[in-house]
Order: structure tokens, then C-alpha cells, then sequence
């Protein structure tokens, strides 16, 4: 009898528990489903969409090779699943687990419903495999990680099953009929600049090799945004394309301290979804309220912050950092991690917006928009997590530019600045060279850091 594997952010074949899986019980039907019932207000962001139509239709041809195809619908994972057990004869679902919120939900639901057989493979271990001595899930990154690199003693990875077909398939949409591209307009352009065609497991791959050839130099070089050294696999693992247990094994033969570092990293993923299964909002509540009374500017505090949200979303801040990095989110659905972490600094302390404003522009804008990784890394930013960066600590946007040298990066994404020299570009205000197309800052650094420090005095609890 046909089995169903029913995919999310797994769209790939091999090291695919669920297809392994389904493939020894019988013909394969696997499908897809649009929901944007069941994530609430997370379904997908813009830049998400553009990626995932590009994930699927990469898988598309990948089952092609194997003479099977991809079954495309749209609607609530809760109705069609039901429904399409009974047009196919299949009794069972197989799938990839899966640990946001809403998606907990629909699997407790499922499986009370029908038969959904849940398998692990998208974390390098499931979330709550290592804990304290005490035995319960870790809180803090470093001995979480310190735990990870003594419980993972390497991978067995899963290859590609064979396929069979079932002898007729259910109906399917078109790709073209979920409508994940813009069109109205295409706005897309810069994302297919970045990424070119490399989407999907094999280019994916591909993409990694050329990382593994520099990784030696990942401990120091990952935080030079104007260099290429990072291995840009974010949005291949979030959408699935592959699975960090493949990359990990992927790097077996490196021994340098950046192949550990990188794998550190990876163990940031999966520290971000034990985060999340111990505190199901922490995506969109902070964790700790240390800021009593009205903390924010917001409106109600007869702050008018529309028009500084927009500045910092559209990357015309006064700060060549922060506005590079903002526009190349713009335009490629990515950004610099270093830069990540000094943009959202920037609204959370420089303009005292409340992170979930940042945390929502960077859902809807990110090709990685991840709910436990966007929430637990805005946390950590805003003082407000488990395991936090403390509000006082606050980032000089200026000087951390100079330090990672981002000048090639800002004259990349900053064409106004384009002209500048090393020596002018990082605050080209100061240094009586701004250009009259470029915005003047919108708060001086020094005031900025006085105002957060004085706020946090005044409302800390
Ligand atoms: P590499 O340096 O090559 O790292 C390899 C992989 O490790 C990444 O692909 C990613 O899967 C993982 N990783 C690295 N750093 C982190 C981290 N701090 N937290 C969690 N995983 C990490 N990452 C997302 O995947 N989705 C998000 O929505 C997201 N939002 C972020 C928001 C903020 C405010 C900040 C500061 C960081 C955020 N990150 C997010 C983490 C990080 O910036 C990106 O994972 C990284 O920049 C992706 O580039 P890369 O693949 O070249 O990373």
C-alpha cells in the first residue's frame, strides 16, 4: 500500500529519515502542502516564498530522476492530510519532526487523527538529547555545546532511497500555481543576482565544497563581512535542502580550528530549537520582561518611531554598517551574521525599538527567516533571552565597521559612500566627507548610548 511522506522544511532526499522509511514500507507518494492556516501570523515571509519555490522545484527534478514525482497542494496540513489518505488508500504519513510552535500543534492533532509516523534528521541531534548533570534541557550555549561535541561521535548519513510509484497518483497543483514568486512587482531581482541557480541538495553541496577549501580560516575570516567566508548554507538548511548531519560529515576530513568553529555554529541551529521546545514563544515574547513600565519608544509614549523603523528597514541610518547590511538584506534576502548582530543592536539600543520590530522585518525579508533562530539571536541582542548579551553592553556600530574592516562591503552596498577611502567611509559624517545623498545620522552614537543607558537605569526591575 502507498505511503505518504509529507514534507515541510525538509526538501531533500537523502539523510531523509521519513523517506527511508517509507520507501522500505512500499510506493512513495510525497507531497508538499502550502498551509498558511496552521503557522497563525508566521506563515511564510516574502523572501521565504522565493526560496521555497525554488527548494521545490530542485526536488521536483530530483524525483524526476528517480521516475517519481512531487505532489503540490495548498490548504490546512489538518484537511488535506486526511484527505488525501483517502484518495490514495494510503494509511500512513511519514514526515521529518518538526519543533515550532504551531507545527507541535498540528502533530499532536494528526497523530490522534491518523497514523503519522514522526522521525527525527533535521537537528544534528532531536532537541533534548543532552542535558545538565541534573538532567534537565540546557539553557546556556557553551556547556550545551561543550555536551553536543562529547555526544556526537559523527554521522551514519542516509543515502537516497529507491523509489517506487504507487499505481496512480493523487491530483496535484503546478508550482506556478501556489504562487511563491513576486510578480507585481518582481522584486526578486537581487536574490537571483546572489544566488544565481544554486538551489536544492546537489548545488547546495556544491556550494559547500568551495566553503571547505577556506574553512581553515573561518575563525577569524567569518566576521569580516567584506570577505566571502562564511559558507552562506543558512537558507539550504532551514528550507532543508540538506541536513547539518551531512555538512558536519562533510567536513570530517578538516581538523583545523575553524572546521570546529563552523561546527560550533551548527550547534547555535540546534541550540536555538532546544531553546524553543522549552519556551514555545520565545520567538515572539521576551523571555526575561527586565524592562518594566514603558521601556520602548513606541507610539504610545508619544514617540513617533514609524519613520526611524522605516530608515533602519530601508538601510538609510546615518551608519554605512548598518545601512549596508540592511540594503543587502533588501536586496538579497541574506546578510552578513556580524552584521546581523550589529543592524539589530542598532534598533534595539541606538533607537530604542522594541526587538520585535526587527525580529518581524527580518521573518518577512530573510531567505533563513527562521522562528528559532531569528528569536533566540534577537534576543540575545535585546538583553531579553535565556542567555543573553546584557543590555548594557552596547555595540559601537562605528568602530566595529572599522575593526572587521566592512569597507569593501559598505562601497558594495552603499553606492553613495562608493567614492570613500578606508579611512573616511566608516563614519563618513565625522569626517566632514558625507555625501548629500546620504542621510545624516539619526542619532549621534554618543547620545544614542546615553539615552539607552539612562532608560535602562530608569526601568530596570
Ligand atoms: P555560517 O557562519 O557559515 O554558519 C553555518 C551555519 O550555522 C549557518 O548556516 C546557520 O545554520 C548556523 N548558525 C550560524 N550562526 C548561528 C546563530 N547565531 N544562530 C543560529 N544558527 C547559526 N540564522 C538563521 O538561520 N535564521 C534566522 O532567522 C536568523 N536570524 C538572525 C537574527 C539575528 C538578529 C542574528 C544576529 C542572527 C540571526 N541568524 C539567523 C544567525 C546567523 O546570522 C545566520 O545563521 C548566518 O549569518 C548564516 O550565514 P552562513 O550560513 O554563511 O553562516
Amino acid at each position: 500500500e502507498p505511503q505518504i511522506v509529507w514534507l515541510r522544511r525538509d526538501l531533500r532526499l537523502c539523510d531523509h529519515a521519513a523517506f527511508t522509511a517509507a520507501a522500505q514500507a512500499g510506493p512513495v507518494i510525497p507531497v508538499y502542502i502550502l498551509d498558511d492556516d496552521t503557522p497563525g501570523d508566521r506563515k511564510l515571509g516574502g523572501a521565504s516564498r522565493w526560496w521555497l519555490h525554488h527548494a521545490l522545484a530542485s526536488l521536483e527534478k530530483d524525483l524526476g530522476r528517480h521516475g517519481t514525482k512531487l505532489i503540490l497542494r495548498r490548504g490546512s496540513v489538518c484537511d488535506v492530510l486526511p484527505k488525501l489518505l483517502e484518495e490514495t488508500g494510503a494509511k500512513t504519513v511519514h514526515a521529518i519532526r518538526h519543533y515550532e510552535p504551531w507545527w507541535r500543534r498540528a502533530q499532536g492533532k494528526l497523530q490522534d487523527e491518523l497514523d503519522l509516523e514522526l522521525h527525527d534528521g533535521n537537528y544534528l541531534l532531536p532537541p533534548g538529547t543532552v542535558t545538565t548533570g541534573g538532567g534537565t534541557p540546557y539553557k546556556i550555549f557553551t556547556p550545551f555545546k561543550d555536551s553536543m561535541f562529547s555526544a556526537i561521535d559523527g554521522f551514519d548519513i542516509l543515502p537516497e532511497p529507491s523509489l517506487s510509484n504507487p499505481d496512480s497518483w493523487p491530483a496535484s497543483d503546478s508550482l506556478d500555481d501556489l504562487d511563491l514568486l513576486p510578480t507585481k512587482p518582481d522584486w526578486a531581482g537581487g536574490m537571483r543576482d546572489f544566488w544565481g541557480d544554486q538551489h536544492g541538495t546537489a548545488a547546495a553541496m556544491e556550494r559547500f565544497d568551495k566553503f571547505l577549501e577556506v574553512s581553515k580560516d573561518y575563525t577569524d575570516d567569518r566576521n569580516l563581512p567584506s570577505e566571502d567566508a562564511t559558507s552562506c548554507m543558512s537558507p539550504h538548511l532551514h528550507h532543508g535542502e540538506v541536513s547539518p548531519r551531512m555538512l558536519w560529515d562533510a567536513m570530517s576530513r578538516y581538523t583545523s580550528d575553524g572546521a570546529r568553529m563552523f561546527r560550533a555554529e551548527l550547534i547555535w541551529r540546534d541550540y536555538a530549537q532546544n531553546i524553543i521546545c522549552q519556551f514555545p514563544k520565545y520567538g515572539e515574547e521576551s523571555y526575561r520582561d527586565l524592562y518594566t513600565g514603558n521601556f520602548w519608544r513606541n507610539p504610545n509614549r508619544g514617540h513617533v518611531i514609524e519613520e526611524e523603523l522605516e530608515a533602519w528597514q530601508m538601510g538609510r541610518t546615518g551608519y554605512p554598517i548598518v545601512d549596508a547590511g540592511m540594503r543587502q538584506l533588501w536586496a538579497t534576502g541574506w546578510m552578513h551574521n556580524r552584521v546581523r548582530m550589529i543592524a539589530a543592536s542598532f534598533l534595539v539600543k541606538h533607537l530604542l525599538i522594541d526587538w520585535k520590530h526587527g525580529e518581524n522585518w527580518f521573518w518577512d525579508t530573510l531567505v533563513d527567516a527562521d522562528y528559532a533562530s531569528n528569536g533566540t539571536n534577537w534576543q540575545w541582542v535585546s538583553g531579553s533571552g535565556v542567555d543573553s548579551n546584557m543590555f548594557v553592553r552596547i555595540m559601537a556600530p562605528l568602530s566595529q565597521s572599522e575593526k572587521f574592516d566592512a569597507g569593501d562591503y559598505i562601497r558594495e552596498w552603499v553606492p553613495e559612500l562608493a567614492d570613500l577611502g578606508d579611512d573616511r567611509i566608516h563614519d563618513p559624517e565625522a569626517n566632514g566627507c558625507r555625501p548629500d545623498d546620504y542621510p545624516a545620522k539619526l542619532i549621534g552614537h554618543k547620545e544614542a548610548r546615553e539615552r539607552a543607558l539612562s532608560n535602562y537605569r530608569e526601568h530596570k526591575g
